[in-house]
């Protein structure tokens, strides 16, 4: 079976073919660093790791990307309102740079403890504004843009088939624009490349102006070029990013390039609490530190954030976690249990009993995954597999078989401990701050605690697939 995924651009099931054999490239619009992640955003973040994971599943190489937005995002995700960043750092009376900074870090030591595999890498916007210059000035010569007063406006009627990712139509736009539309668009549904605002705090002069910062949407464009190429292969974002951000990055990089984006759009549905989503302006988040201060690992959140299809809406609450945890702890017992079996301790059946069982929930598992990631359907592979382990059905073969399969499945899931044995939490938030420490190019406290695990016994290596420990 292939891997066949819902591309959001065609609404259509279809199957995964990349452009170059063997390598997918894939760029996932990730946060805007104003304040920490909630566990809703590591809910899209963690879908695009489980989608890479898969494709390394399948083998392929995998280049991912995914941005920090540390400017130009503003608060109606549009051209109007506050710059999320410069509202946060007046509120909280500190420099924007130093807000951005220290949530990007903060953002590093959570992917890590969530076990997040690393992309190739993560640009930030405010580093790539001669590459933005680039495609706006691109698109002026071309004349889908166009400059007023230290604006630049990207000019939507030029690019007949904007609307082709929302669904959204350019003359009900234009009905349901708000009546104070900017004067200096030439039609309501424009919308801004570059921004002039000398009360700014992060701004750059160009040959726009003296005192501007880009729009959201250029970002994209801009890092998903220098780092991937005119095309990709996927795009992510969560399901809010569909419109205005996706749409608009669709007419700026194909205006530019005069060619298709990315073949596969793909958008995962909201985590939501009492219905609603989980949002910051809402007020009703969750960081990985009130979930941690419940009592519950960084381990078991992933197992309850990717358990669910990225394609349905999942609820939030302390007993779905509690239940993730707890079916998370069968498939932990599940290891145990083929550990002792594959050594024939307690084995009445022969050593190749279970195989056609075992052949059976590789394909369980390996169906639900191609059927566009579809972790629920592809979970009860792994749980038959428990309720033969429980039951003494499987022979020492067929269980040492079954280890190897379970370490593939768990490349993927990432959160099954498939270890000798289950590593203290507190090993595995050291283990985490030195992948921030790290990032952070704080060599001397990653080497510190290092030498701290090197005292208890637990050796690190830093493999290109991140950081693994064995005992010394
Ligand atoms: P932001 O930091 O607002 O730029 O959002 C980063 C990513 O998180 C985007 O892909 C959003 O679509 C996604 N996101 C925001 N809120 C939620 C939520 N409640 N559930 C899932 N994804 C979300
Ligand atoms: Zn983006």
């Amino acid at each position: 079976m292939t891997f066949v995924v819902y591309n959001s651009l065609t609404r259509t099931k279809q199957p995964f073919r990349s452009l170059e054999p063997g390598v997918v490239r894939m760029y996932n619009c990730g946060p805007t660093v104003y304040s920490r992640p909630h566990v809703g955003n590591y809910r899209a973040f963690l879908f695009a790791d489980t989608l890479r994971r898969w494709l390394e599943y399948c083998g392929y190489r995998v280049e991912q990307v995914m941005n920090i937005t540390d400017v130009g995002h503003l608060t109606d995700d549009g051209d109007e309102g506050e710059d999320k960043l410069e509202k946060q750092a007046k509120k909280d009376k500190l420099d924007p740079w130093e807000i951005s900074r220290r949530v990007a870090q903060q953002f590093f030591a959570d992917l890590a403890a969530l076990g997040v595999r690393q992309a190739k890498v993560y640009p930030k916007a405010s580093d790539h504004i001669p590459e933005m210059v680039e495609i706006i000035e691109g698109l002026i010569a071309k004349g889908h843009a166009y400059e007023t007063g230290g604006n630049v406006y990207f000019d939507v009627s030029t690019f007949p088939e904007y609307g082709k990712l929302s669904g959204n139509r350019v003359e009900e736009l234009e009905a349901g624009a708000r009546i104070a539309v900017r004067e200096d668009k030439r039609n309501p549904e424009d919308f801004a490349l570059w921004k002039s605002d000398p009360a700014h705090i992060m701004k750059w002069a160009t040959r726009f102006g003296p005192h501007g910062f880009p729009g959201w949407h250029i970002e994209c464009s801009a890092m998903s070029r220098k780092h991937l190429g005119d095309r990709l292969d996927i795009h992510t974002g969560g399901e809010d990013n569909i419109f205005p951000h996706h749409e608009c990055e669709i007419a700026q990089t194909e205006s530019f390039t005069g060619q298709p984006f990315a073949t596969y759009w793909m958008h995962s549905k909201f985590l939501q609490v009492d219905g609603g989503k989980m949002s910051k302006s809402l007020g009703n988040v969750y960081t990985l530190d009130d979930v941690a201060a419940k009592g519950y690992s960084a381990r078991q959140l992933r197992f309850a954030l990717v358990r669910g299809h990225y394609g349905s809406p999942l609820n939030f609450t302390w007993d779905a976690l509690k239940d993730a945890a707890s079916a998370l702890e069968g498939l932990d017992d599940l290891v145990r249990r083929l550990r002792r079996a594959s050594k024939g301790d307690g084995a009445a059946a022969p050593a190749e009993a279970g195989a056609e069982l075992l052949d059976e929930a590789r394909r369980t598992f390996e169906d639900g995954m191609n059927d566009d990631l579809n972790v629920s359907r592809a979970l009860p592979g792994l749980f038959a597999l428990r309720s033969a382990a429980l039951e003494g059905r499987l022979g020492s073969a067929v269980a040492a078989r079954a280890l190897e399969f379970l370490a593939k499945a768990n490349a993927v899931l990432g959160c099954i401990q498939v270890e000798d044995e289950l590593l203290p939490a507190d090993i595995e938030a050291q283990i985490a701050a030195r992948q921030a420490a790290r990032k952070a190019k704080d060599f001397k406290e990653s080497d510190r605690i290092r030498d701290e695990l090197l005292a208890k016994g637990i050796v690190l290596e830093d493999t290109p697939k991140g950081v693994v420990w064995r005992k010394k």
